[in-house]
This record gives structure tokens, C-alpha cells and sequence, in this order.
């Protein structure tokens, strides 16, 4: 029966395929098609994990020993229990299908087939089974863990299963999950949670792949492989499609396809206004990966290399100088001369470096350590960072951004640090180039203390995404207050446009990196405010310059103002 489930768009475009369920815990496990000829390795894998859990459950069973099994009757009965279930036909068979029937790769036939029964846990009346979910769910992790540490016999197959698209349906998956699935088999996926801003959607507009984000039970309500429809434009999930309903998306999907062909006529052509202003289009990456996307959309720079996502999901092995160094140079090689803009790391809040939160941030952690706030509390980390930023700086134009600055002492304490760095690449004698310095407006009292920061900076770089958080007191992670998070709030555009205003009487750069440069529903009223770099997504780039191409900066000025002075903006957006 059809069904529509309702969240908010985040990523452009339309999925059609079958649900893939997905627990967050098990988000970082791999998934992708296996070749035919792989079928046996894989299974063969399973087994070995499987045997492997057996014998880990057994030896344990052996060192407690009679006594102590008498002792600990409920232990010994979980470990029968665990046992038990790694025995179970349900589990090894409906593995084995998802292998031979799909060439899921092992890892991903086994978090399938456990999303399977730990449903059918879920349904059942009696709870102490009920409760046997939790087990499944370690029996599983332990496969997991051992399959991580064998190495993986089989590779990727180039073409996916013959069953058509995937989907992915989560309750929650953290930016470090995300990553993980940047180069998967998933053409759409959907989460309960998150805001329009969360770093889970910015990620997925990085993919370019359409998405829904709080989409409140659509992990509880979709089934395992049941067909879905996923619209990205209007944030809505069509659950088992009928026929017809079927067909017009397909038709809009075809739609979406012949505009986005069209839009790379304009690759080379120059942002110019109508009028003759010429405006900068900046690329937001995540990885050294991403420069190739920022290239093909036509970007004239990288406006924001979010370099913590270098350091997620990686446990304790966090990146050291030499391979920040070769993260951040490939970036710069890549880009061919054009500029670069590096970020130091802004982890914490919704960015754990472990995809779990920090020990004690928990309270209240887009208010706690993370940014500048975590660098300057972690110096080694912060200057070993620099030193490897200050040396890509030796192959091409980097600027140097720290995000979440605040106070005076901060900027005092940054500053002495880029120093501190430079001198010790002097003293190693390793070669380091110049930069540009770099601060990000992202807190009211930042945006309100401009000429603070334009006396130590050489150009500022607007986060709308936090000075819209910041000042509405709207978290942006968070889907219940997601109708609040308001770009359009006089006391954001106030903001916004006062921080513009004061960089450019003092001829210093300013741009906007946060969402918002993305937002084609908020160019004109940018360029109106007088903005002449914008930095975004490079799947954005091409419709922001459309919409440039069609604009007349001075005219929009006097519109801008009025829209600035408005006790509702919204209302005069469509003017
Ligand atoms: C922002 O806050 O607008 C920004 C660009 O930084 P991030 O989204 O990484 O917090
Ligand atoms: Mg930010």
C-alpha cells in the first residue's frame, strides 16, 4: 500500500529504488556488489567470522570455568544463548541469500539480514525475546568486527546487482557514516533525523544524490526492499509507489537529467552580471576526492576545505603531519593554481571525531569544545595541523580559515600559533609558503565585532549555517526546531549584511560559505547586499551562476534593503 512520508529536502533530485535499512551503528560497514565469481570468498569470509565468533564464545565459556559457570548462571546461559543464535538457519540462510541472490559484499548481507529479523524481534509479544534483539545485535557486531580485521578477499564490482537502485534508510547517520557511502551503491537515502543544515545533509549534498532528512519513522514504517521514491526537491519519501505514481517521477527524474546536462553548457562561462559585476564561485569540499567535482562545476577556487572530515572515524588514529600534508597538497595540486582555502579542523557538536560525541560535550555541545575552542585546547593537534597547512602552502595560493572565533584573546592565541608553526618548520628546515589568514563569521558576538577581526585578517568568510544557529538559538541537527531555522530572520540578514558592508569599506574579501551561497532561492539577495564570492556545494555551482547571469547587482540593491528593513522578509522574496 502506498504511503507518503514527510521530512525536509536537503539534496536535490529524484531516487527511485529499494529499500536498504539501515542501523546507524552498522552504517560504516562497507556496501557494495560483489562479482558473480566472488560469491564463494564471500560466503567462505562469513564463515570464517562466524566460526571465529563461535571459538571466541567457547574459549570464554572454558576460562569461566564449572565453578565460576555456577557461580554466574545468567552469563553462562547468555553465552548459550549467543551460541545459539550464530547457529540459527534464519541468520546463516538469510545471509547466504543476500550473497548469492544480490551480491551484497559479506558485510552488508550479514547488517541486512539482521535488520530482518531484529524486526521481527521488535514485533514479538514476549519480552524476554523481545530483549534477545540485543544479542543478535552483539552476536553481529562480533562478525563485524572480525570481518574488519580480515583482509577483504573481494573488490568491488564495477556494475551493481541486477535488482536495479538502492536507497538507503536510516534512523541517524553521522557525517563520518556519510563519508562512507560517498562513493557506495546508494542513490538516495532518507534519515529520521537531522536539520536542514546538519553536517549529515551538507554531506549528502556533497554526494549530489537526492535526500530527506527528518523524516521522523521512515526507518521504523519502510521495510526491507520495499520500493521507494525519495524527492529531494520537496522533501518527500512515496512508499511503495503505485504505477502511476511510478511513472511521473520517473518523468521528473528524466526532467532533472536533460536540465542538469544543460547547466554544464555553462562551465566556462564567467559568473558576470547583467550589469557587469563579476562574481566568484567558490567550491565547499570534504575530501581531496571532491576536487574533481569542483573542477567539472567550473569553481575559480575552493572556498572551504572542511578538513575534519580527514580526521572522522578513525578512532585513535588520527591523520599526522606527513599525510595532512599530502591531503592538503593533492587539494592544492588539484586545483591548478587556483586558490585554496584550508579550515583548520571545527569538530564537536554534530562532527564527533569518533561519530559518538566527546567525553563531558555532551550537555550542549554546539555550545561547547569544538572549532577554535578544541584547537586551542589541543595545541599539538592545532600546530601540527598548521605546519602541514603552511607547507602545502609552498606548491600554490592557499588562505587559511579558523572557524568559531569569538574573542580577542582567541585571535591573539591563533595568531601566535600560526607563528609558533612557521617557526618550527624553520627550525626543522622544511619549506612553508605564505598565506592569506582567514576568520569565519559564525557567532553574533563575531559579526558584531567586524573591526576586530579585520584589523589581524585578511578577508572574512561568512558560516551562515551557525551565525543562523547561533543567533536564533535554533540547533541545527535538530528536526523539531527545524521550522524556526530561519536564513531569512531580519537579525540573521542584519548580520549578514553589516559583516559584507564593513569588509568591503575596508577593501578586505568577504565571502559566504555557508549554505545559504548555495540556496539559489538567495542569490539575488545576496548580490543585492552587495556579496561578490560565494562558496558552496560544486553540484550548486552552475544553477547559482545561472541565476547570476540573469541578475542586475545594482538593481537589486535598493530591493535588497527593503527586503533588510522588512518585518517579514519572506514575503518580499518573490519580488
Ligand atoms: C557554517 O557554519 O556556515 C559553515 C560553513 O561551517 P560548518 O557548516 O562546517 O559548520
Ligand atoms: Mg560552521
Amino acid at each position: 500500500m502506498t504511503f507518503v512520508v514527510h521530512g525536509l529536502p536537503v539534496s536535490r533530485g529524484i531516487a527511485i529504488g529499494r529499500a536498504v535499512i539501515v542501523a546507524s551503528s552498522r552504517a560504516n560497514v562497507a556496501h557494495y556488489f560483489i562479482a558473480p565469481d566472488q560469491v564463494r570468498s564471500e560466503i567462505d569470509r562469513l564463515r570464517l567470522a562466524r566460526d571465529g565468533v563461535v571459538m571466541e564464545i567457547e574459549a570464554l565459556q572454558q576460562s569461566l570455568g564449572d565453578e565460576a559457570q555456577d557461580a554466574h548462571p545468567e552469563l553462562s546461559a547468555l553465552l548459550d544463548v549467543h551460541l545459539m543464535l550464530l547457529q540459527d538457519e534464519q541468520l546463516s540462510h538469510g545471509v547466504r541469500q543476500w550473497v548469492v541472490d544480490r551480491h551484497y559484499n559479506a558485510e552488508w548481507a550479514l547488517s541486512a539480514q539482521y535488520e530482518v529479523i531484529a524486526r521481527q524481534f521488535d514485533e514479538m509479544e514476549d519480552p524476554y525475546l523481545r530483549e534477545r534483539k540485543a544479542d543478535l545485535e552483539q552476536v553481529v557486531e562480533r562478525m563485524l568486527r572480525i570481518m574488519r580485521g580480515q583482509a577483504t578477499l573481494a573488490a568491488p564490482a564495477q556494475t551493481p546487482g541486477n535488482e536495479g537502485p538502492l536507497v538507503l534508510i536510516a534512523h541517524d547517520l553521522s557525517p563520518a557514516d556519510m563519508l562512507q557511502f560517498k562513493n557506495s551503491v546508494f542513490a538516495g537515502f532518507v534519515t529520521d533525523v537531522g536539520g536542514k543544515t546538519s553536517h549529515t545533509a551538507i554531506v549528502a549534498r556533497s554526494m549530489d544524490i537526492p535526500a530527506v532528512v527528518g523524516a521522523r519513522s521512515a526507518s521504523h514504517l519502510v521495510v526491507q526492499d520495499d520500493w521507494v521514491v525519495i524527492d529531494g526537491d520537496a522533501g518527500v519519501v512515496i512508499v511503495d509507489p503505485s504505477a502511476s505514481v511510478l511513472a511521473e517521477y520517473s518523468a521528473k527524474q528524466k526532467r532533472g537529467e536533460v536540465e542538469r546536462e544543460r547547466l554544464l553548457r555553462l562551465k566556462s562561462t564567467p559568473a558576470v552580471t547583467l550589469d557587469g559585476h563579476r562574481i566568484e564561485l567558490l567550491a565547499n569540499i570534504e575530501q581531496p576526492g571532491d576536487v574533481q567535482a569542483a573542477l567539472r562545476a567550473g569553481a575559480v577556487g575552493v572556498g572551504l576545505f572542511r578538513t575534519e572530515f580527514l580526521f572522522m572515524g578513525r578512532g585513535a588514529q588520527m591523520p599526522d603531519e606527513e599525510e595532512q600534508y599530502h591531503a592538503y597538497r593533492e587539494v592544492v595540486e588539484g586545483m591548478q593554481g587556483l586558490p585554496v582555502t584550508i579550515r583548520t579542523i571545527d569538530v564537536g557538536a554534530d562532527k564527533p571525531l569518533d561519530g559518538h560525541g566527546r567525553e563531558g560535550s555532551h550537555l550542549n555541545p554546539a555550545l561547547g569544545l569544538r572549532a577554535i575552542r578544541w584547537s586551542l585546547a589541543e595545541p599539538a593537534m592545532f600546530l601540527l595541523q598548521l605546519r602541514a597547512v603552511l607547507r602545502a602552502a609552498a606548491h600554490g595560493s592557499v588562505h587559511l580559515l579558523i572557524p568559531m572565533l569569538a574573542h580577542a584573546s582567541e585571535i591573539r592565541q591563533t595568531l601566535a600559533m600560526v607563528r609558533r608553526a612557521r617557526e618550527q618548520l624553520d627550525a626543522q628546515g622544511k619549506v612553508h609558503g605564505p598565506v592569506k589568514l582567514g576568520a569565519m563569521i559564525e557567532i553574533p558576538a563575531a559579526a558584531l565585532t567586524v573591526p576586530l577581526f579585520l584589523q589581524h585578517f585578511d578577508f572574512l568568510s561568512i558560516g551562515t549555517n551557525d551565525l543562523i544557529q547561533y543567533t536564533l538559538a535554533i540547533d541545527r541537527a535538530d528536526e523539531t526546531v527545524a521550522h524556526l531555522y530561519d536564513p531569512l530572520h531580519p537579525a540573521v540578514l542584519q548580520l549578514v549584511s553589516q559583516t559584507i558592508a564593513q569588509c568591503q569599506a575596508q577593501g578586505k574579501g568577504v565571502s559566504v560559505c555557508g549554505e545559504m551561497a548555495g540556496d539559489v532561492g538567495m542569490t539575488r539577495l545576496l548580490l543585492g547586499l552587495g556579496l561578490r564570492s560565494f562558496s558552496m556545494h560544486p553540484s550548486q555551482i552552475l544553477q547559482v551562476k545561472q541565476q547570476i547571469l540573469r541578475c542586475d547587482a545594482g538593481k537589486l540593491g535598493a530591493w535588497a534593503h527593503s527586503v533588510l528593513q522588512a518585518e517579514d522578509p519572506a514575503a518580499l522574496m518573490a519580488d
